[in-house]
């Protein structure tokens, strides 16, 4: 008979020693890429390296790659973050229908401009480096009103990961939450944990709105937060 996994836990000490020094190198790729590129197109091409990246650790752990590792991500929590207005999130950015318009207006644009630089590496390098410029741009001018990570609610490289990892190393609810929403004041996407739990055995929150960042695991007072 299998054994069931202890859940896991995170301490105050891992964010410190391991989460925010892993997100500030990482933050690093966004001026190389942005700047570098305009002198080497070929640069660009650490945004496939990145994709590839984050597919790989989706197939184990989810949304990771966006709570630890993602160079805009990171820039977003941990510069932009000094100078946002921090103002609720809205509705919109968490319904499925805007999360896949986007989706599918950013896709057929790289689509289409990947398909018209075809057979020129420099060109192909340079499509890249764009659209990270255009998703920044965009990400930047909402983070600076919205909570800074409000971009990661919808974007599409996140949602691919969600969507490719629909039951990995899912946030879990224990029956001992008691609804008290301090989780959602902490998670940089405005995920709220306790509202997936069950009355009957541990909730799942879906893999595609929560970054396993563990913000709300170490902050819950009731400790009823866990990764399976
Ligand atoms: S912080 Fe903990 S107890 Fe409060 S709502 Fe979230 S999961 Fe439940
Ligand atoms: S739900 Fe918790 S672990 Fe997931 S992104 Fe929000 S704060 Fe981080």
């Amino acid at each position: 008979m299998s054994q069931k996994k202890p859940a896991r836990k995170r301490s105050k000490a891992e964010e410190i020693c391991c989460r925010k020094p892993s997100q500030l190198l990482m933050s690093l790729l966004l001026p190389l890429v942005v700047v570098g590129g305009y002198y080497c197109p070929r640069i660009g091409f650490t945004v496939l390296g990145l994709i590839a990246l984050f597919m790989i650790i989706a197939s184990q752990r989810g949304r990771f790659y966006c709570g630890w590792l993602c160079p805009m991500g990171a820039f977003h929590e941990r510069f932009l973050s000094l100078v946002s207005l921090h103002r609720p999130i809205l509705p919109v950015f968490k319904s499925s229908w805007f999360r896949w318009l986007l989706f599918a207006l950013m896709m057929s644009l790289m689509t289409f401009r990947l398909f018209t630089a075809w057979g020129d590496p420099k060109a192909i390098g340079g499509v890249f480096r764009s659209m990270w410029i255009l998703s920044t741009g965009i990400a930047i001018g909402l983070g600076l009103y919205f909570k800074p990570r409000v971009w990661c609610t919808v974007c599409p490289m996140g949602s691919m990961q969600g969507i490719s990892s629909k039951n990995t190393y899912l946030l879990t609810v224990e029956e001992s939450c008691v609804q008290c929403k301090k989780c959602q004041k902490v998670c940089p996407i405005s995920t709220y944990p306790g509202s997936f739990k069950q009355d009957e055995g541990p909730g799942r929150v879906p893999s595609i709105e929560c970054l396993r960042c563990s913000n709300c695991v170490m902050n819950c007072p009731k400790k009823a937060l866990s990764f399976q």
